[in-house]
């Protein structure tokens, strides 16, 4: 049984390798590599109200988010939580954290109870705030963002000063208290947490001793030796109680449609059905995180939508991206002639006080 804690450790810690890479490489190499925004599931929902009104997606976030965003809805419907206890690389680095501390003192059981609504209160607002201000507000104090900026040095404190420090606390806390940031702070967990009372993947546990070791294993302390199926938002499938169990006839097991499955099989399969999903949508050409290299876009033809524009691009590369001619696209985007083709986009505002490059997008998108 132990293989199936070392399986969920070795793809946790592969997928927490590959995000630092990937964020190594946006921040030094650019928006061809997707952005730690543009492949956060959370950014689809601050997008949504954009989104459904046709308009521009929020500045960092691409039409690909969106397609992350529904999807991992979907797979919390089918796998519940499973995202959180067998995919997400924040989930892993606090459970990396957890390990340095072996004594979990955890919080007391009254204020456990009112902190973990927290992160509902966390989730409306940050939605409807991005809703209201049409940006990714909430980027400067999100500690997974102040994470992927750990290769910026200077600009990790110039400007995500608070999300280094509430990442600093999140980690630090995981010492003291399995998972922190999932119990009581993250938004994400609290979306797929509600889904997942509808998810056919269930913990299921027969008639035992009660001897409580599954109970005690839980990073998420769910009162798993109390009840015959778990039904808590607060279960992440990461099938640790499974595990525990030291009975020889394994009174308790994941199940998916009342229909028992091992540990080891159900992390192979959510983690294969994730990735594999995610590959074939990109295929389908659904899964556009990042701007592709300009030469392939003129080689293909395949133009970007005004939409995907980014700021770092300058007004030259803007054009060709979309496939336009460079004096069309300076009337599209209201950009005196005189401004030098080799400024970026976003800089624009120093040549022409006001100009919101943001701003003009969205009103080209409409
Ligand atoms: S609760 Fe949030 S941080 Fe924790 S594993 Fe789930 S999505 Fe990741
Ligand atoms: S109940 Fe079991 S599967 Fe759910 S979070 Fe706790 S240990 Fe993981």
């Amino acid at each position: 049984m132990k293989i199936a804690q070392y399986l969920r450790w070795i793809i946790l810690g592969a997928i927490l390798g590959a995000t630092m890479v990937g964020n190594y490489l946006h921040i030094n190499y650019g928006a061809v590599y997707p952005s730690v925004h543009a492949v956060c599931p959370l950014g689809g929902l601050e997008n949504l109200w954009a989104w459904a009104g046709g308009r521009a997606n929020l500045q960092k976030l691409f039409s690909g988010t969106m397609t992350l965003f529904f999807f991992t809805l979907i797979f919390a419907f089918i796998f519940g939580r499973s995202f959180c206890g067998q995919i997400c690389p924040f989930g892993a680095l606090q459970e990396l954290a957890g390990k340095i501390g072996k004594r979990k003192p955890g919080v007391p059981e009254k204020a456990d109870k009112i902190m973990r609504r927290f992160k509902y209160v966390v989730l409306i607002f940050i939605t409807i705030a991005a809703w209201f201000t049409s940006s990714l507000w909430i980027s400067p104090y999100d500690p997974w963002a102040a994470f992927a900026h750990i290769w910026s040095g200077s600009m990790l404190i110039s400007e995500m000063r608070a999300g280094a420090v509430i990442l600093a606390l999140v980690l630090a806390a995981s010492i003291f208290v399995d998972r922190f940031f999932c119990k009581y702070l993250c938004p994400a967990g609290a979306m797929y947490g509600i889904i997942s009372r509808l998810s056919p993947c269930k913990i299921k546990r027969e008639d035992c001793s009660s001897c409580g070791l599954c109970a005690k294993a839980c990073p998420m302390r769910v009162e798993v030796d109390r009840v015959r199926t778990v039904k808590s938002s607060e279960c992440i499938a990461c099938g640790q109680c499974v595990v525990a169990c030291q009975s020889k006839k394994r009174e308790i097991q994941m199940t998916v449609f009342n229909r028992k499955i091992k540990p080891v099989a159900f992390t192979l399969s959510v983690t294969i059905f994730f990735f594999g999903a995610l590959f074939a949508l990109d295929a389908a050409g659904m899964y556009q995180v990042s701007i592709p290299a300009v030469a392939d876009v003129r080689d293909s033809g395949a133009y970007i939508n005004i939409a995907d524009l980014r700021g770092s691009m300058d007004i030259e590369t803007g054009a060709s991206y979309v496939g336009m001619q460079l004096s069309d696209f300076y009337a599209l985007m209201e950009i005196p002639k005189d401004v030098p083709k080799e400024t970026r986009l976003k800089d624009v505002v120093s040549y022409v006080p006001g100009y919101d490059f943001h701003a003009m997008k969205a009103t080209k998108t409409k």
